[in-house]
């Protein structure tokens, strides 16, 4: 989130230098109060769904709001209040529709294109796969034929599959509109 406008008093905000812990810093920060924008990287779950009813075959979703046919881990938001396993729990169930089963860490991932943090998960699940209207449609892959992006969530996926014996193969990001 990009603030133009201070949360606090409406001012707008300017790039103003000012003596911090690490030393000078320039940030966006607001001229008639003391609002800083720190603009810190926002956490983002994210899940490697294996389906234990389907073979062992992960699911991946393709976001209804995203150009071409990109499939993608399940991702989503912390709420207030949850935990990030708790948190990829609900995603995966309000997203796939599927029971959530086991859920372990894989990593924790930087993806500063986007200004987030990614906390990826292996989540076990099973049952009727019912999509969201987030997503489009999803796809079923075998571990091994499946492909990783190389950013964010594609770095989680593959140190998934390594940790499996996979190698994994990496897919060139489509150009940026
Ligand atoms: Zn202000």
């Amino acid at each position: 989130m990009a603030y133009r406008y201070c949360p606090q008093c409406a001012t707008a905000l300017a790039l103003v230098e000012q003596m911090e812990d690490g030393g000078p810093k320039a940030r966006m920060r607001c001229t008639a109060c003391d609002f800083t924008h720190w603009n810190n990287p926002t956490p983002v779950l994210a899940a490697v769904v294996e389906c234990e009813d389907r073979g062992g075959q992960l699911l991946l979703a393709r976001n209804a709001a995203w150009p071409g046919r990109m499939f993608a881990l399940i991702t989503g938001f912390m709420e207030a209040g949850e935990t990030p396993e708790a948190g990829i729990r609900r995603e995966v169930a309000e997203e796939t529709g599927l029971e959530v089963g086991t859920v372990s860490l894989i990593g924790v991932y930087d993806f500063q294109r986007m200004n987030q943090v990614i906390i990826a998960y292996h989540a076990q699940a099973r049952g009727e796969i019912r999509l969201s209207p987030e997503l489009a449609e999803y796809r079923l892959f075998a571990p091994a034929e499946v492909k990783c992006w190389p950013a964010g969530t594609g770095y989680a996926l593959a140190d998934w599959l390594r940790a499996r014996g996979h190698q994994p193969q990496f897919i060139e990001l489509p150009p940026r509109a």
